[in-house]
């Protein structure tokens, strides 16, 4: 019995917490009549569960590139993307999309709601694509509702909200499913200084649940919320510095 603890304690120490996220050599080329773009060039990244990521850099760093590989709303031109350890990069559009619809949660700067669909439909709306049960959907949107603070609005359309709470759906529409990764692009950035600082507050208790979250941001106050930040310049990661 002593061995076995000792094993068990031992392995605890020296078993390396398994990357949620690998990307290897991962460029993306645009080609447009005249000219060929390298938006990302040979990036490497590894994020581990519970990780939160700021990326930030110039305009035309990359940045969106980046997210929009990391979400399978887009593929590589080269490289590999293990995702829960699983590659990525070469399923079918239709695999993909399972993929990103089951284990990927987005939340865009213009919250991207579906206007003639109510508060509860678009947070539901994902889970109805994957083909859940409708009473685990009506557990789940009602729990994401109530994590982001509008339950009171289930029935409300996203056209009587303040941008504010259009977000906080947005993130209960993210979050909803469980997903393993959520990507943020700019999250606050059509929202006023307040109502930003309370959807950071979220992104925070979302980070403190265990959350592991990307977000692309402009904002240096911002991004030291993360907990490491990733430098962007021409499609290289320049710097990658952790902070806590
Ligand atoms: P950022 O988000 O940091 O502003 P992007 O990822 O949007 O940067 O863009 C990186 C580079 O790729 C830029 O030079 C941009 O012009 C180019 N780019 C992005 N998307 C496309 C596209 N669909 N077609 C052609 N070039 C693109």
């Amino acid at each position: 019995q002593g061995a076995a603890v000792t094993a068990a304690a031992h392995s605890s120490e020296v078993v390396p917490q398994k990357a949620l996220i690998q990307l290897e050599g991962v460029t993306k080329v645009f080609e447009t009549e005249e000219v060929e773009t390298h938006a990302l060039s040979d990036v490497h990244l590894s994020v581990k569960p519970g990780e939160w990521l700021s990326i930030v850099g110039p305009s035309g760093s990359g940045k969106t590139t980046l997210l929009a590989v990391l979400g399978l709303l887009d593929t590589a031109s080269r490289g590999t993307y293990l995702l829960d350890g699983k590659s990525v990069l070469d399923l079918s559009p239709t695999e993909r999309a399972l993929v990103r619809n089951r284990h990927i949660g987005f939340i865009f700067q213009s919250f991207n709601l579906i206007g003639d669909l109510s508060v509860y439909e678009n947070v539901e709306l994902p889970l109805t694509y994957r083909g859940m049960p409708a009473d685990e959907r009506k557990a789940r949107v009602e729990k994401a509702l109530e994590r982001v603070g509008m339950s009171h609005r289930a029935r409300h359309m996203p056209g009587q909200l303040s941008g504010g709470q259009q977000q906080r759906v947005a993130v209960a529409r993210a979050v909803a499913g469980d997903p393993l990764i959520l990507l943020a692009d700019e999250p606050t950035g059509n929202l006023d200084s307040k109502n930003g600082e309370s959807v950071m507050q979220l992104v925070s208790e979302l980070h403190q649940g265990g959350a592991t979250l990307i977000m692309v941001t402009h904002d240096p106050a911002q991004a030291r919320l993360g907990t490491r930040t990733v430098s962007l310049f021409d499609g290289r990661v320049v710097q990658d510095e952790r902070l806590r």
